[in-house]
């Protein structure tokens, strides 16, 4: 392969197309992508989708869907190419033989033909003999012909390295310093079916694509000295390494796509978190914030500023802890911080996927949208939380249900307040004295009216006062301020919503 004049730093994310994207290629690409743009070199995307037996259509569509959103962008990839391409290791195969040629060749591995009956065999055997587990080398130093003799042959040979004795198990790790790792087993790098394992395929397309950062999860560094090896002997450079803490739940359980919802990029998705609190999270699990003047927490941080100061050392290698709290407040802060037009934009979709706005809403209801959207900004979590806020203004007013528990909780005065605030609201003019003046339709009308008439004449309660109100216009015990409500509403829908109420009860 020529050598391209790339930047100083390669890194890249490697994942598998295994289903849904999990959070942990997110974490991934994260990290690595900070160091890259921070020493102005280049960020891949590699599918690594080898393992046919776990590969899932339209996982690999997912996984650039959903780090896209998230802004984590690569500079290669398979969408995107590049100079080292291609970037699907299915598509390299060819690639890979001439490097399992050579290692066979200079017999650093060998054939092995025993069938997985027979693997199966061996391991409940060693098992049974408590005895540690691994190929016993049946295959190793032996034809075809001599091996066909012996039970448990299979006509599709696997390749094995055959890991000698002094393999060195100590690596170093930018984060960890130096590592200790088990001793492997003769592992296989090309199975039956002729694709490379992930080992081979790792170190072969690391190599040919020049990273010079791997940057992988924690689980991996058990198999960094069978990489370590193959380097060796195939005589390529070594890139340095670091290994990522694994992400846990907060008792301290790994997080799996079958126990944790939250496992699954799309989720985040779906439950209406903002791209840029995900990013700011997946940080912060592994990262210490930076202090202000008083030595407080700067929690929150942008891509740009966490990539400005990244360094290695600084990772924290011990298992970090997944806390959904912690990443709702965060959301909530990111939330507050939007500005109203780019809040507004984003509560689009949920607001399309639930059918309260179609995907082309008018310019009318966009800017109701926003009057409403100013109102919840401060009180939502999730975007999500926006949908039951926000649907009320977008159904006619006979079509608005009023919800039991609502309902329930009404009281006994219901229909008398509503029928004095009917009587009272009736009495303010909305028709717009001139262009430049507003309509006596304000909330500061509304509110003054409103208490006049229920808290102090009839000597209510606010509570009392207001909740049947509430539930009118909202169908809902919870609702956007009921008086800025009213006045986005306007003066029809508000008096045709109360009567509706009053004449059902
Ligand atoms: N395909 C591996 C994974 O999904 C990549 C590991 C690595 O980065 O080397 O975890």
């Amino acid at each position: 392969m020529s050598k391209h004049n790339l930047g100083p730093v390669r890194l890249r994310v490697a994942p598998s197309p295994t289903g849904d994207p999990h959070v942990g290629t997110a974490y991934m690409a994260l990290f690595n992508l900070a160091f890259a743009r921070q020493q102005g070199g280049q960020f891949l995307l590699r599918i690594e989708d080898t393992d046919r037996a776990r590969f899932r259509e339209g996982s690999e569509q997912q996984v650039f869907d959903t780090l896209h959103w998230l802004g984590l962008t690569w500079d290669e990839g398979p969408d995107v190419g590049g100079p080292v391409g291609p970037y699907r290791q299915s598509e390299r195969l060819a690639t890979y033989r001439p490097y399992v040629e050579k290692l066979l060749a200079a017999g650093h591995a060998y054939k092995c033909w025993c069938s997985p009956q027979r693997l199966q065999q061996m391991r409940e055997e060693q098992q049974r003999a408590k005895q540690a587990t691994g190929y016993d080398r049946l295959c190793y130093g032996k034809t075809e012909e001599e091996r066909r003799q012996l039970p448990g042959f299979s006509e599709t040979p696997v390749v094995r390295m055959l890991i000698p004795d002094d393999v060195e198990l100590e690596f170093n790790d930018l984060i960890r310093g130096r590592v200790n790792a088990p001793r492997p087993d003769d592992q296989v790098i090309l199975k039956a079916d002729g694709f490379p394992t992930y080992h081979l395929a790792v170190v072969v397309d690391d190599h040919e694509m020049q990273v010079t950062h791997v940057v992988r999860g924690e689980e991996w560094i058990s198999s960094t000295p069978k990489h370590i090896l193959l380097y060796r002997w195939l005589g390529l450079d070594l890139p340095k390494f670091a290994h990522m803490p694994v992400l846990r739940n907060v008792d301290k359980s790994k997080i799996s796509k079958r126990k944790n919802p939250e496992a699954r990029l799309t989720w985040f998705v779906e439950q209406g978190y903002v791209p840029e609190a995900i990013v700011n999270f997946l940080a912060l699990l592994a990262y210490p914030p930076a202090k202000d003047a008083e030595g407080n927490d700067l929690e929150k941080f942008t891509f740009a500023e966490f990539s400005r100061d990244f360094a290695w050392d600084k990772v924290n290698p011990i298992g970090p802890m997944f806390d959904l709290k912690k990443l709702d407040w965060l959301n909530g802060v990111y939330i507050r911080d939007l500005e109203l037009s780019d809040f507004t934009s984003r509560l689009l979709p949920y607001l399309e996927r639930e059918g309260v706005l179609s995907g082309n809403p008018s310019l009318g209801e966009l800017g109701r949208l926003k009057d409403i959207a100013a109102l919840i900004q401060t009180r939502i979590v999730l975007l999500k939380d926006a949908v039951p806020l926000v649907q009320p203004f977008f159904v006619g007013d006979d079509m608005l249900e009023i919800a039991e528990d609502a309902r329930r909780d009404l009281g006994p005065n219901a229909a008398h307040v509503l029928s004095a605030a009917i009587d009272v609201l009736g009495d303010i003019d909305d028709h717009l004295a001139s262009l430049t003046e507003p309509s006596a339709w304000n909330v500061a009308r509304i509110e003054a009216a409103l208490r006049a008439e229920l808290v102090e004449k009839l000597g209510l309660k606010a509570r009392a006062a207001f909740g049947p109100l509430r539930t009118a216009v909202s169908g809902a015990k919870v609702s956007p301020p009921l008086f800025e409500s009213m006045a986005i509403l306007g003066k029809t829908s508000t008096l045709a919503r109360l009567h509706a109420l009053r004449d059902s009860l």
